[in-house]
This record gives C-alpha cells, structure tokens and sequence, in this order.
C-alpha cells in the first residue's frame, strides 16, 4: 500500500518538530534510546529472523549474523556518544589585544542537519534497512529520521520500524523523530525528498534508485544532499605469481564470495582479471567446479530474478564471451551461478559486461599484458572495493597498478575478498561515482554520521550560549 501524500506531509511535519527538541537533548538519553533499540531487536531475533527469512528467501544461518551486525553497530554508536570529541569541537580563544585587528573567539563543533529521508536495500533486510546504518547514523547525530519501507521485506521492516518506535517512546524522546511510511510505486519515495522539510537523504540500492533519488533532490527549489550507496563490480586483479603458486586456492576464496548469499551483496566480485602470464588455466577450473556445484537458490525478490535471468541470456549469448560453467542444479525458478571468460581486448570494447549483474555471476577477464591490466584498470569507473592478489614480488612490479585503483574504489583490499564489510571507524564503505553519489563519506562505520551533520561556528559566544561541548 502506498502512504498517500497527506500522511507523508504529515510525517515529516512531525518529524520536523521533535527534531526540534531530540537535537537538543542530552548524550545520555539518546545513548540509553540506541541500547534500548538493540537490547529488544537482541530478545527478539527468533521471531525477527523467521519473518525475514520467509520474505527475503534468505537463510537463518546468513540472518543471524546481519541480526548481530545491526545490534552491534547501535552499541557502536552509543559508545560514540559517550565521548563529547565526535561533535569534532575545535576552540580557538580570542586575542582582543592583537593588532592590528583583534582576533574573535571562534568555536566550531557539528550539528545535526535537520529531518532525513532513509531508503533501504532489499538484500540487508536488518543491516541496510530500517534500522541499518543510515538510520542508526542519523538518530545518533540528531536528526529525525523518515524511513521508505523496502517492498522486499515489509512485514520485517514493520516489525523493527514498531520496536523502534516503542523504544522512543520508553526513552521519553518526542513521537515523530522515527517513522516509517510504505511504497510499491517509485512515487512515495519522490514525494518524500522533495518535501521542503527533508534535510538529507540516505539510500542503499540500485544505481537507477540512487539516481533518480539523487536527480529529483538537485532540482528542488533548496537542493541538499543524497548520499546515495549503488551497485559495484568490485574488481579483482590476479597478478602474474600468485596465480601460478596459488591459483586454486585463490580461485575457491573468489568462488566462494562470488555465490554466497545467490551473490546478492554489494561487494560481489564481479569482474575479475586474470594475468596470462600466471597460466590461469589452473584457476579457472577450480572456479568453475564450484560454480557447477553451487546449489541455485531462489533471490530476494522476482524482479531481481528476472533482471538476473535476463543478463545471464544477453551475456550467454554474446559471441566473444565463453560461457565456462553454469550451476549444475536447474530448479525451476531459482538462480544458477554464472561464469564467463573473455578477453581483455573484448572486455573494453563491450561495455555490458562492466556493469553490476546483480546476482551470482562474474566475468572474468584474461589480459595479454600489464599494458592492457592497465589500460582495463584506467577505464574502470568508480567501485565500492577493488582487490589485488600478488605475492611481494608481484605487488612490487605493480605499484603503478594499485596507485591507479586507489583512486577507482573506496576500499582497496590485498589478497582477500570483497564480501564482508567490518563495522568500524577505520571502514569506508563508499566509492566515486556510480558506487556512490559522494565519495567523500562512508555509509557505514562510525564516520558515516558526519553525513548527517554540518559544521557551524560560534564567534564571540558568552559561555552562557555556548554548546556544553564548546566550553
Ligand atoms: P532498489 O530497487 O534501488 O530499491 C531501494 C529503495 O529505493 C526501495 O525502497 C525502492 O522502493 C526505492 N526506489 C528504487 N527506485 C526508485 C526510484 N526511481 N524513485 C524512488 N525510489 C526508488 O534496490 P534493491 O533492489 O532493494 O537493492 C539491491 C541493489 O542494492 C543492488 O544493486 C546492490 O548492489 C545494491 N546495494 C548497495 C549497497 C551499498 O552499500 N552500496 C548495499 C546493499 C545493496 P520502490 O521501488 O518502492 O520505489
């Protein structure tokens, strides 16, 4: 069921005016209010997990864990709270003596932008949903949050939109700084952003939702800010050595974080690139054994299904691409893995298969030359991750190769997979466009609240109208 314009008007009226006093509240209540939140979605994860898990296709065993991920990363920001240094405040004392002009007493610290819209992926029906780091990030800096249900997962979000709502309550916070409103049709969440009261947005999704999101909000009359976190392909470079000493081995890791979950993670290895000169023939079978004998599963949603399906037929059918292994198991209605090789002269000339195949399925790319692995690394566009596997050796002679990734991918990992994005204030999780809308911000880790937030500065302030973070 959509939520008619007049409610969403109304959500945001309300989520305007306990902004207005939830901002101004003290650490200690809205860190017992994120505890709180934790501690009944803790109690309730059973319950939680079994409603998700018939609505998502996902498993118990791939929930729990995003259950712990969503517990923990609220603990993790109450622990934030409770060090005053997060508003980031900076004192610079005045000199009223200096010539030959007196210097002001200046003192900046963060605060809270104002009402922020949230929209979540299908994948992360707990870790990127209603309460997953856009919202989290959001009410521990301040801000009011209005979350787009995903029509992925609905009765799981109103499920956590109500533990949160019950959970303001008991905390004494005023009703209207969370709520949640419902959409099938892509209009509920445009009329959302452009809600004159809305102060920012949070996405986790498509690239084609992040767009449009992204677009919608430059065109209103006061534009702000979407911080918008799309699809990736993630590449993965295979140097010369390595592949050599280690290339079933690396190729089991890379298979394995290519299938798991049917693929359906941000950080899926799309695309990667083997280096002739490793023989890759080696590699190459390891993969493909275990894409044959990856059971199919059934995705998210039956969009997804279908956008799958239709890219494995386009690619499958492409003359210059070999098809190397396709999931042996073929239930009806369920996703097979894909794997497919190609050349690196194809590759840049086929700009298809650079894009997110959301789904288990990679592209994997043979290159002649470290003048061609170069010339593929320069014309990637922005990523989520980029990966090198190479021994010391390797990694030496490549220098130039990794200072160019740098420059492609907010993540740059050696020697590891993609999949698998740690909670922390050392995590980017974000990239240059089209991973994100701003490559200057995470979405996830402590460092994503400062998206949510501004700087101002206080210049000749008695100490009576001061911050208590600024004395
Ligand atoms: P999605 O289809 O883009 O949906 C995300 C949310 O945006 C939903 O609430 C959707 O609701 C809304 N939306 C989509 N298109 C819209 C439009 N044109 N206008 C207004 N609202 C719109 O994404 P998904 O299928 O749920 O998630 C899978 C995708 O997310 C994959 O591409 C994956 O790589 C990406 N992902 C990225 C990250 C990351 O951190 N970068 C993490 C997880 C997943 P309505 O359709 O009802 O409007």
């Amino acid at each position: 069921m959509d939520t008619p314009i007049i409610e969403i008007n109304e959500a945001v009226t309300k989520a305007y005016e306990a902004f207005l006093t939830y901002r101004l509240i003290k650490a200690p209540q809205k860190i017992s209010f994120l505890h709180l939140i934790a501690d009944t979605i803790d109690k309730q994860r059973e319950q939680l997990s079994m409603i998700a898990e018939k609505e998502t296709s996902l498993a118990n065993e791939r929930l729990q864990p995003e259950i712990d991920r969503t517990v923990n990363q609220l603990r993790l920001f109450a622990d934030l709270l409770a060090d005053d240094r997060w508003v980031r405040p900076i004192i610079e004392t005045g000199e009223p003596e200096r010539k030959p002009l007196a210097k002001p007493d200046l003192r900046q610290m963060q605060i809270p932008i104002g009402p922020v819209a949230v929209f979540g992926a299908s994948n992360f029906p707990f870790a990127y949903s209603v309460c997953g780091g856009d919202t989290v990030s959001a009410l521990a800096a301040g801000c009011s949050v209005i979350y787009k249900s995903n029509p992925g997962h609905p009765q799981t979000s109103h499920e956590v939109a109500r533990i949160i709502i019950e959970s303001a309550k008991q905390s004494g916070l005023p009703e209207g700084i969370f709520s949640m409103i419902e959409g099938t049709s892509n209009e509920t969440g445009i009329n959302l952003v452009m809600h004159p009261l809305i102060k920012a947005v949070g996405f986790t999704g498509s690239l084609k939702g992040g767009r449009a999101l992204y677009d919608a909000c430059a065109k209103r009359e006061e534009p702000i800010p979407v911080y918008a976190e799309m699809g990736s392909t993630n590449p993965v470079f295979i140097l010369p050595e390595i592949l050599a000493f280690k290339g079933e081995e690396i190729a089991r890791s890379l298979a394995a974080s290519n299938t798991s979950s049917v693929g359906q993670f941000c950080t899926n290895p799309g695309i990667i690139i083997a280096h002739e000169e490793g023989d890759p023939k080696k590699y190459y079978d390891a993969f493909s054994r275990v894409i044959r004998e990856t059971p199919s599963s059934r995705m998210l949603t039956e969009p997804i299904f279908k956008s799958f399906e239709k890219s494995m037929k386009e690619v499958s059918g492409k003359k210059d691409i070999k098809v190397a292994a396709v999931a042996d198991d073929d239930s009806h209605g369920n996703a097979r893995a894909h794997m497919f090789i190609t050349s690196g002269e194809n590759f840049l000339n086929d700009r298809q298969l650079w894009e997110e195949m959301f789904g288990p399925s990679s592209v994997q790319v043979t290159v002649k030359s470290n003048a061609e692995m170069m010339k593929i690394a320069a014309s990637l566009h922005g990523q989520l991750t980029a990966t090198v596997w190479g021994t010391d050796n390797d990694l030496k002679s490549n220098i130039d190769l990794i200072r160019l990734l740098e420059l492609k991918a907010g993540r740059m990992i050696i020697n590891g997979v993609p999949t698998g994005v740690e909670v922390t204030a050392a995590m980017n999780h974000g990239g240059p466009y089209p991973a994100t809308t701003d490559s200057k911000f995470t979405s996830v880790g402590t460092q994503s609240i400062y998206r949510f937030t501004r700087p101002v500065c206080y210049q000749n302030f008695p100490a009576f109208l001061l911050p208590d973070e600024l004395i």
